[in-house]
């Protein structure tokens, strides 16, 4: 696999913490006992989703922030998850991930991808 883009990372690291931060504190009792650090199953899949969409992502290191960008290329029902989590768990982030959630906001002063948007056909 090709190596990751250090933009495209932290997108990765960024939305995994807002999912466990959720999870954490919303659905505690959904988690498996087995291991604390587990997502209850439905976040996990959210995760999977999300991960998904950006390795898919047209624009990649070019991107906006997912909330700005013009393409949303999420279904509607992730979509929805995704973004009580972002409303619930993004002013946290500036205390809990002040370094993720500083360069979330740069990366978020980009008003449009770098890169031409894609033919719709290419949406999933
Ligand atoms: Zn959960």
């Amino acid at each position: 696999m090709k190596k990751k883009h250090p933009r495209m990372e932290r997108e990765e690291k960024t939305v995994a913490a807002m999912i466990h931060a959720y999870c954490r504190r919303y659905h505690g009792d959904q988690r498996p006992h087995s291991d604390p650090r587990a997502l209850c199953p439905e976040c996990a899949e959210l995760l999977r989703y999300s991960r998904t969409r950006l390795r898919h992502c047209p624009f990649q290191e070019g991107k906006t922030t997912c909330g700005n960008c013009q393409v949303h290329c999420y279904k509607p029902s992730m979509r929805e998850k995704i973004r009580t989590i972002m409303r619930v768990i993004g002013p946290r982030m500036m205390f809990s991930h002040p370094i993720l959630a500083l360069y979330h906001l740069l990366d978020g002063r980009r008003k449009h991808p770098s890169k031409k948007i894609p033919a719709p056909d290419k949406r999933h």
